[in-house]
């Protein structure tokens, strides 16, 4: 009954029914519901127009006096409201008939933005939205708190402003709420404290305070963080059952001679990662080992270790990377370091046919011990005749079951992954539920630390000067920009345009380049190649260098619009830098008028290079998006409605739960794949699955 379409309500028809596919994701009435307020405001947080001062980001409410025209040129659209002290101006430059039709004298309106002067107050292209029903803002249905939802113009145009969505949410829960089941059992929401789901789904769209609005999101949280849990679960249990390899010592004759040859003496972390590898591997259940280490902690060596101890087993081992580039800086490590103990195969997408049919019959035929590729492993075509170890770098990219088509290439296949962005262990249960985690804190000692500084825009000419010493010292320099061209929406520089102007205004006589993630595959290769041989001195480019280069001679990495990139972002960026012998140096550059947000994500980084250090600070401070008790969730966030910074004790019950969900359930048939019990879906419904199930997916 939840799930059918939205038309079966009154006033959405096929027009309405298309934007909300569209613009909100909803298709059903059980989206509806669970198509929760972005956050809410309290009554007392507009503020009066007569105390806005020019600059200044404000919230306003008001009447709407008069909608009309102005310009000579170029015409906008100005939309008067009137809040009783004051009025004010919403400006709209373009798409004016649209708006035309979206403004109506006589509504109130709630806009945005930040003030501006032209003849009277104003704010251009405010953010707007319509939260009080017509009669006026005293008429509102309940109490002080008002519910935000996450709306576009597009949706606003066909009445999906915040009073629309408020409106039908009412109507669908009157004529559906009967059908919204209770997958928990009562005991279970006692011990949580919280409320049954149809109340939540009330609750949350209509809050009698911050408060219950709060323990209303919890409990739909919970919803999801148990059905992630309960996924995770029965993969691990699948896993479990089909996996006992049996123990069997490992032969370490050929990893000590290796080590032997290393200029480098291992670190005390190294070495504590690769016994607890070893002991992993020799146990008769399979490894499932994350090891996580900050970039340069010499991870890449310690999975040397792991595929030489693979070997003397006689099994063959993979390498998964997240790119080609990456994938190819590993195939030349191993070939040189392990090339003559070794038979390396590499697999990526760019392979000829031919090619790969050689290499797919040396790995099924076992004359090729070890893969290294991209996840073209996983693609049909590839399959090895005794696959023992699976290695995974930079984990976070792939999804919990391009993990599991990897295992599934080989029987009780021990795994580590690995990755460059250690997290807390609140992420580490959600993410990867099943596995035991190994930290390398230490980095190799002997190598100068990275100096970070951040500077406003303004002071670019001096960084300028300082990129020119280095360069004339014959070191390179990354340049990183969050986008690839100019947007119109975001006043943003790009790196096709920074590029140019490098190149042609800044450093006619150096060598510039540029590098971005919509270039072609062999070009990116070309490119990189020739940076890595010192052919180029600035490599203008996006995140694509994020992940795992290592070009020892680049020891000066600058990143511009520095306000716009996240704090792991930030610190695998930086990463780039501090891998050779000379002393490294991170920059900075971020607007001059950053938020207070951005602000503290710098100086954290300025402050710290403790990459586990850092991912705490992360969780805090992007836990921690409050406005007097507005809480904004579901920005792009791994859940939807679960908040990983606050939910903790949520995500430590869900385990539990599921857990025993999973030792309860029969056992499934051995050939099974399906990764969840029937029925286990059904229940959870209205965790809208999508995302969640694109992660197992
Ligand atoms: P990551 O953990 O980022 O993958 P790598 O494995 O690529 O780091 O190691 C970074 C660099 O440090 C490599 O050039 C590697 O040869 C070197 N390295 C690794 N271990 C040590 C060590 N114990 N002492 C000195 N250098 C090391
Ligand atoms: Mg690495």
């Amino acid at each position: 009954m939840l799930d059918q379409a939205v038309t079966v309500l009154r006033g959405i028809g096929p027009r309405k029914a298309v934007v909300l596919k569209e613009d909100a994701g909803i298709e059903t009435v059980e989206d509806l519901l669970y198509y929760i307020p972005r956050r809410y405001i309290d009554r007392s947080y507009f503020k009066a127009i007569k105390d806005c001062f020019v600059n200044e980001n404000v919230t306003v409410a008001g009447t709407i006096r008069r909608v009309g025209v102005s310009g000579r040129g170029r015409k906008f659209l100005e939309v008067e409201i009137d809040d009783g002290s004051d009025s004010l101006c919403g400006v709209f430059f373009g798409a004016i008939s649209f708006f035309q039709k979206i403004f109506v004298a006589g509504d109130t309106v709630v806009f945005s933005g930040k003030v501006g002067f032209y003849r009277h107050k104003q704010i251009v292209h405010p953010d707007f939205d319509f939260v009080f029903d017509e009669q006026g803002r005293e008429a509102v249905n309940t109490g002080r708190i008002i519910p935000l939802y996450r709306s576009t113009e597009k949706l606003k145009s066909v009445g999906f402003d915040s009073r629309g969505f408020r409106r039908t949410i009412m109507a669908a829960l009157d004529s559906h709420g009967e059908g919204i089941r209770e997958p928990l059992d009562q005991a279970i929401l006692n011990r949580l404290r919280l409320p049954v789901l149809r109340e939540a789904l009330h609750e949350v769209h209509f809050p009698e305070s911050v408060e219950s609005a709060e323990r209303a999101r919890k409990r739909i949280a919970f919803n999801e963080l148990l059905f992630h849990q309960a996924c995770l679960a029965f993969i691990r249990r699948r896993e479990k059952l089909h996996a006992a390899k049996g123990a069997a010592p490992v032969d370490e004759t050929v990893y000590r001679d290796f080590v032997s040859t290393l200029p480098f003496s291992l670190t005390a972390d190294q070495v504590n990662a690769i016994d607890e590898i070893k002991r992993d591997m020799e146990s008769p259940a399979p490894m499932n080992r994350l090891l996580q280490g900050d970039v340069g902690s010499g991870k890449t060596v310690v999975s040397m270790a792991a595929v030489l101890f693979a070997r003397s087993r006689g099994r063959q081992a993979a390498i998964m990377a997240p790119t080609e580039i990456l994938a190819n800086q590993h195939f030349m490590n191993f070939k040189t370091l392990l090339g003559d103990r070794l038979r390396i195969a590499l697999i990526t997408g760019a392979l000829a046919a031919a090619e790969k049919r050689r290499i797919a019959a040396g790995l099924s035929d076992g004359s090729i011990d070890l893969a290294i590729g991209t996840h073209a492993l996983i693609q049909g075509g590839v399959a090895f005749m005794n696959l023992g170890l699976i290695v995974i770098d930079e984990q976070h990219r792939f999804g919990v079951s391009q993990r599991a088509a990897l295992r599934d290439k080989g029987e009780a296949t021990d795994l580590l992954v690995m990755t460059a962005t250690p997290i807390p262990r609140s992420l580490s249960l959600t993410l990867y539920g099943n596995l035991d985690v190994t930290s390398i804190r230490t980095i190799p000692s002997g190598r100068p630390p990275i100096r970070t500084m951040s500077f406003p825009d303004s002071r670019l000419p001096g960084v300028y000067r300082s990129m020119e010493k280095y360069i004339a010292m014959g070191r390179q320099v990354y340049y990183v920009l969050p986008m690839i061209e100019d947007s119109e929406r975001m006043d943003l520089k790009s790196a096709t345009h920074v590029f140019d102007h490098l190149r042609n205004d800044i450093f006619p006589g150096r060598r510039v380049e540029l590098l971005h993630g919509r270039m072609k595959q062999d070009e990116r290769d070309a490119i990189m190649g020739r940076f890595r041989e010192g052919e180029i001195d600035i490599l203008v480019c996006t995140t694509v260098i994020e992940v795992g280069i290592d070009v020892p001679n680049a020891t000066v990495i600058v990143i511009e619009h520095a306000e716009r990139f996240g704090l792991a972002q930030l610190h695998q960026l930086r990463g780039r830098v501090g891998r050779g012998a000379h002393e490294s140096f991170c920059v900075l550059v971020s607007a001059d008028d950053m938020s207070d947000e951005s602000a503290e994500r710098i100086n954290t980084i300025v402050r710290t290079s403790d990459g586990f250090e850092i991912a705490e600070e992360d969780l805090r401070q992007r836990g921690a998006g409050e406005l007097i008790g507005q809480r904004q969730h579901g920005h792009g966030g791994f859940f939807e409605f679960a908040d990983l910074g606050t939910d903790m004790d949520l995500i430590m019950t869900a385990r539990d739960i599921a857990d025993e969900m999973a030792s309860r359930a029969p056992d499934e048939n051995p050939g099974e794949k399906e990764t969840l019990p029937p029925g286990l879906r059904q229940n959870f419904n209205g965790i809208r699955t999508k995302k969640m199930l694109s992660l197992l997916s």
